[in-house]
């Protein structure tokens, strides 16, 4: 991992964009959402192996920052709260993204990514009239019709709205929550009352949030409707730096215990003129994304202060204050807050993954091996059971290993019969299957199989019987 300070690297990987996505919807990853109605603009569909690879994030984080630590408990809020929750959390006023239209033809553009991608400067949290300035001094065209008929910047509200209430007109407005955070803040005080707590201590959701963005994607980087793991931990106001670089460290081995630790990832500290209306210090952790994406955040930390109670204590008119018994006193705890982007990591694991190399295949001519290099933590399948033949007599030892397998590990395993072993071994690698076991005629007289491994190719036999354990040990 690097530090801003550090040079920015060139990337010479394999994966792009494009190809990522082709592989999604060839694979069953990630499918466009609404596809047979031509889609709808930022919205994506997880597929089978898309949702397991989902879920084993979503599961390895839940059990190392929840049930591993007796300091965090968890939480699962509604998605609609009280509107007066984001007047109170400043959502209402301040979550704005600063828009241009081009009056020509009437294409959207959010002003502070213009600024970044045309000129190269960095433009995130300039006033709306900064950025204006920064737009006319360099009189940019329109990115789409190319005619110089921006209008001047304004702000745009991000937050969802629907109705509660059969009739519009006479129904409650509520928001769809664009984070997970504030509902940590509005319960903040049952779970102290109910949960045996003491500061230090963490509230995790995961979580649906809704935004309605406006920038283009680039795929399951930016939607509309996307999943958040997130973190406010409650801390004594003196302890609040203290804390922010353990949960520097945390967040690190959080990288590492997916693989995703290396040159790509950066560490990148905001300047105060940057730092949201709740926060004293924000760090965000960027990789480094293919083309011409190059850095953009991945996960966040902030210093929320006490803020959000702050807030929520004078909108409700509920005391949120904490008492600490060793010292007799009452205050409001300080917050800092680990975020996580759960469709961003997905996104990067399948980046980072991606590999191709140069090889040839059964006749001897040129071909390339696609192979996804996902931790076999995070795998969708951790491993495949595969008959050489599609004969009954392999596939009853096939079969029966397969079931074993799934009983002894826990493990998600793939059983595949069709098609010749080589294609058979393609697709694996190319959905990230870290082991093939093959039966094989063989196997009938020796009680062995082939495990073939993914990243190497590298094939060897291990008797039945140890098949089970070889798994649990690589997947632990
Ligand atoms: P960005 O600057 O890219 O818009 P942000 O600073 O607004 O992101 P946060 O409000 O800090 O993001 O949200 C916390 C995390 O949620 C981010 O680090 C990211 O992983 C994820 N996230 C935010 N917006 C989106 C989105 N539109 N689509 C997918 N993931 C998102």
């Amino acid at each position: 991992m690097t530090e801003t300070s550090e040079p920015t690297i060139p990337t010479t990987r394999a994966a792009t964009m494009e190809k990522i996505v082709a592989l999604c919807k060839r694979r069953g990853f990630v499918f466009p959402g609404s596809d047979i109605y031509g889609g709808l603009a930022n919205t994506w569909d997880y597929g089978s192996l898309g949702v397991e690879l989902k879920n084993n994030v979503k599961q390895l984080w839940w059990r190392t920052f929840v049930q591993r630590r007796r300091d965090i408990v968890g939480l699962d809020a509604g998605i609609l709260m009280h509107p007066r929750v984001w007047e109170a959390s400043g959502h209402v006023v301040n979550f704005n993204d600063p828009l241009v239209d081009c009056k020509t033809c009437k294409s959207r553009f959010r002003a502070d990514h213009l600024i970044g991608e045309k000129l190269g400067q960095h433009a995130e949290g300039k006033s709306p009239e900064e950025l204006t300035a920064i737009l006319a001094s360099a009189n940019l065209p329109c990115p789409h019709c190319g005619n110089r008929t921006l209008t001047h910047a304004r702000q745009f509200n991000m937050m969802f709205r629907t109705v509660i209430g059969p009739v519009a007109e006479t129904g409650v407005q509520v928001y769809l929550r664009p984070e997970t955070a504030q509902a940590m803040f509005v319960q903040y005080k049952n779970v102290v009352a109910t949960a045996r707590v003491k500061l230090p201590f963490g509230i995790a959701q995961i979580g649906k949030a809704f935004r309605n963005e406006i920038t283009p994607g680039n795929f399951i980087f930016r939607d509309i409707e996307f999943e958040q793991m997130e973190i406010e931990y409650f801390v004594r106001p003196e302890e609040g730096s203290a804390a922010f670089e353990g949960w520097l460290d945390a967040m690190r081995g959080w990288l590492d215990l997916v693989g995703l630790s290396g040159e790509h990832v950066r560490v990148r500290e905001h300047a105060a003129a940057e730092l949201s209306h709740y926060s004293n210090r924000t760090v965000d952790f960027e990789y480094l994304f293919p083309g011409s994406m190059g850095w953009k955040e991945l996960y966040g930390l902030a210093n929320r202060t006490d803020f959000d109670l702050r807030q929520h204590q004078e909108h409700s008119g509920e005391d949120l204050t904490y008492f600490d018994q060793a010292n007799n006193t009452r205050f409001l705890p300080h917050v800092i807050e680990p975020t996580f982007g759960v469709d961003r990591t997905v996104l990067v694991l399948l980046l980072n993954a991606y590999d191709e190399e140069q090889t040839t295949d059964v006749n001897g001519k040129p071909d390339t091996r696609i192979v996804l290099r996902l931790h076999p933590r995070i795998a969708p399948y951790k491993a495949a059971v595969l008959p050489l033949m599609k004969k009954p007599e392999l596939a009853g030892p096939a079969r029966a290993l397969f079931e074993r397998l799934e009983a002894e590990t826990g493990a998600l395993v793939d059983y595949d019969e069709t098609g010749n072993i080589g294609k058979r071994y393609r697709r694996q690698d190319e959905i990230g299957t870290p082991f093939c076991f093959t039966v094989d005629y063989e196997t009938l007289d020796d009680h062995a199989v082939t495990v073939r491994d993914r990243d190497t190719t590298d094939q060897h036999r291990v008797p039945l019987a140890e098949v089970p354990a070889f798994l649990r040990e690589r997947i632990a």
